[in-house]
């Protein structure tokens, strides 16, 4: 099934894409893409979101560079050979990138889309289940509290990661981003709570 392409594609508009659909960016993994698009995946997250997530958009996705304190404490893990490297580019290019990608967030609006090596550090898990989680930890070393950017929400993420392991639905939902470039993993919470001051 494919979308009709005379149109441009609605954010809301999701379809079950063809199995082998590649990702359109490189800053967004194909399993994410394809996941993204399918309506069982949909409604997933959109009982977690607790019906509330038509018609969200990406517009309000910021690149955020990795500061030296984070890129110091993110893991390094190994990266998939067939995953594209992003482009390099200043910040601004790599915003206007974002302003282009299409809608892979449901319940998560990418409000931080960490940058790191001067790239868009690729979105390879989006609000993970138990056997995505799985798969993604097989492929690179179990997620660790070190790859979120503010350690005063390491407790939200310890007990989402606690909840998705043990297939329950999870306190926080969180997306997984990795620099294909020097392999760090940037954990991002899908919200912050409002007290967060924005960075
Ligand atoms: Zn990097």
């Amino acid at each position: 099934m494919r979308d009709d392409e005379s149109k441009p594609r609605e954010p809301w508009r999701i379809t079950e894409p063809e199995l082998d659909e590649p990702s359109p960016h490189a800053w967004v993994a194909g399993r994410v893409w394809r996941q993204r698009r399918q309506w069982s995946r949909f409604i997933f997250e959109d009982e977690r979101a607790g019906g509330d997530i038509f018609g969200r958009g990406e517009d309000s996705a910021r690149a955020i560079p990795v500061t030296p304190e984070l890129f110091a404490r993110a893991p390094v893990m190994p990266v998939p050979p067939e995953e594209p490297v992003p482009p390099e580019g200043s910040l601004e290019e790599q915003q206007a990138r974002l302003r282009e990608t299409h809608e892979v967030g449901a319940e998560w609006p990418p409000d931080r889309w960490p940058v790191c090596c001067r790239r868009l550090a690729v979105l390879t898990l989006v609000n993970p289940t138990a056997a995505e989680l799985t798969a993604w930890e097989w492929r690179r070393r179990p997620l660790t509290l070190e790859t979120l950017d503010d350690a005063r929400y390491e407790g939200m993420l310890r007990r989402a990661l606690e909840d998705v392991r043990a297939d329950r639905l999870p306190y926080m939902s969180f997306n997984v981003f990795q620099c294909h470039a020097c392999g760090r993993v940037h954990v991002r919470l899908a919200k912050y709570p409002k007290m967060a001051p924005s960075k």
